[in-house]
């Protein structure tokens, strides 16, 4: 299977990750995507940018050679309410927004309040990706957010970094393989996005392919097998 875009990847903004936005796309390039999407987290992590960073990105050029640059925002779920750490007004400047639970900005509640959570974190129009929902810390009820994944037309994350044996992250894989088994059985979306937090991971989901191959899962389903599915992700803000 090839894979033609990473829309999860850090840069030295996110405050604890290692290469810039340049290094990152060197990166890309290198590893022949057509897609690279930048997604800094928002200002709830420590260390992370201020909101006036992703209000800026207008500076910023989308186009290198053959690979075109995504400016997005891995938003902080901050609540069980799933309300996010950047306002909408900021939210909708950008390119696409992935929304995910970090220790750090919200502690693991019980399975229906992080369920709570992350579901309602997708019912925010703006949330297109919901990243690693495969972390045994955040118990969650798995098929309820794989349906509402649908419902809400939001891609769950086959997340790479979980699947690295010193990911913070715990039980990646079991979880990854209940998460696709679970959208090949409601035939849901899903992204592969490798969070690199340093330029040479961008692109390699080595692990997640493994896994997929594992359980054979519907290459349809895959979103970064084609670089038209950005038109799902994106919608008309393409
Ligand atoms: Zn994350
Ligand atoms: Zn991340």
């Amino acid at each position: 299977m090839k894979l033609c875009m990473d829309l999860h990847t850090h840069t030295i903004s996110s405050g604890h990750a290692y290469s810039t936005l340049q290094e990152n796309i060197a990166a890309a390039r290198a590893m022949g995507l057509d897609i690279l999407g930048m997604s800094d987290h928002g200002p709830g992590i420590p260390g992370g940018p201020d909101s006036i960073y992703f209000r800026n990105f207008k500076c910023i050029p989308r186009s290198y050679g053959d690979l075109r640059l995504l400016c997005g925002v891995e938003a902080n779920i901050m609540d069980y309410e799933g309300r996010l750490d950047l306002e909408n007004s900021v939210l909708e400047k950008v390119d696409y927004v992935i929304a995910s639970m970090h220790t750090l900005c919200v502690p693991p509640g019980t399975m229906a309040e992080n369920t709570a959570a992350s579901v309602r974190a997708m019912q925010n129009p703006l949330v297109r990706i919901l990243g690693h929902p495969d972390d045994s810390r955040y118990p969650l009820d798995r098929e309820e957010i794989v349906l509402a994944a649908k419902e809400e037309r939001v891609a769950i994350e086959i997340n790479n970094s979980s699947l690295h044996p010193k990911s913070a992250r715990k039980g990646g894989r079991e979880n990854i393989l209940e998460l696709l088994e679970l959208c090949a059985r409601h035939r849901v979306y899903v992204l592969l996005g490798t969070d690199s937090h340093i330029s040479y991971t961008i692109g390699h989901f080595e692990e997640s392919l493994e896994l997929l191959s594992e359980v054979d899962f519907p290459e349809e389903l895959v979103l970064n097998t084609r670089p038209d599915n950005l038109n799902w992700i994106l919608g008309e803000r393409l």
